[in-house]
């Protein structure tokens, strides 16, 4: 069986490749670029394949395909944040937020979609709490993972029965990403949440992993959120 992982160089990504891996999956990671993070997991990771291929980028996806072949399980992971008040936020960064994770989505799974409806298969989309409940300061974030989830439910849909489609909701997770916050600000997100702590991205990639294998399970969005934030 065969994954294609998104975004696999860090953060929940990279753990959904340790898993995947462990549980017997040829394992083809994407990641944008070179550098510290990609390195490391190499090391790490030697029985991954790490291909660098930025997914807003059609000819890079289309390249990806052509030396993998269609997944069984597509996780699309990559993802940047972005914060920043409406009035203070440039169309440019809007669009690249917009075409990194709702569109590097549109792109991978456009690409495996012909491969997978004749042999079957799961897609896995990871969005973010704010696509469900909207995040102050994170607009376009929360668009993107918006759209990440409208996109889940339509091709779940369309796929059906030959390939399932659903999507994870993380909320505050231990990665790079949360890795700006100032101690403060951190235990006050943490007092927000139920389970009173951040996620780890082995606890995203065990939902991921569960989305990928539960055959009467498709179209759903699965908050992991610690009881939301
Ligand atoms: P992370 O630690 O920042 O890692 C992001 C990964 O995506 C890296 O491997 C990065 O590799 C890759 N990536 C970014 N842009 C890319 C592009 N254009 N093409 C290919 N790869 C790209 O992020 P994370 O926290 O693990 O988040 C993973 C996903 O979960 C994201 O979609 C994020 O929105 C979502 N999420 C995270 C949280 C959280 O609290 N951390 C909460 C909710 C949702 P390069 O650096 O090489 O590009």
């Amino acid at each position: 069986m065969k994954a294609l992982i998104s975004g696999g160089t860090r953060g929940i990504g990279l753990a959904c490749c340790r898993l995947f891996c462990r549980m017997g999956y040829q394992v083809t990671a994407l990641y944008s670029r070179d550098g510290e993070a990609a390195d490391r997991a190499r090391r790490e990771l030697p029985g991954v394949r790490f291909l660098r291929a930025d997914v807003s980028d059609e000819e890079a996806v289309k390249g990806v395909f052509s030396q993998t072949g269609t997944p069984d399980v597509l996780v699309n992971n990559a993802g940047i944040d972005l914060f920043a008040q409406v009035q203070d936020t440039r169309y440019s960064d809007w669009k690249r937020v917009m075409d990194v994770n709702a569109g590097g989505m549109f792109l991978l799974t456009k690409h495996a979609v012909p491969g997978m409806l004749s042999r079957g298969g799961a897609i896995v989309n990871v969005s973010s709490v704010w696509g469900v409940t909207g995040g102050s300061c994170e607009s376009a974030y929360s668009a993107s993972k918006g759209a990440m989830i409208s996109f889940t439910r339509a091709l779940a849909r369309e796929l059906a029965p030959a390939v399932r489609v659903n999507c994870i909701a993380p909320g505050a997770i231990d990665t790079d990403m949360n890795a700006g916050y100032a101690l403060e600000e951190r235990r006050e997100i943490e007092n927000r949440i139920p389970l009173g702590r951040f996620g780890t991205p082995d606890e995203c990639a065990q939902a991921v992993y569960f989305l990928a294998t539960a055959s009467y399970v498709t179209g759903q969005v699965l908050g992991v959120d610690g009881g939301g934030i």
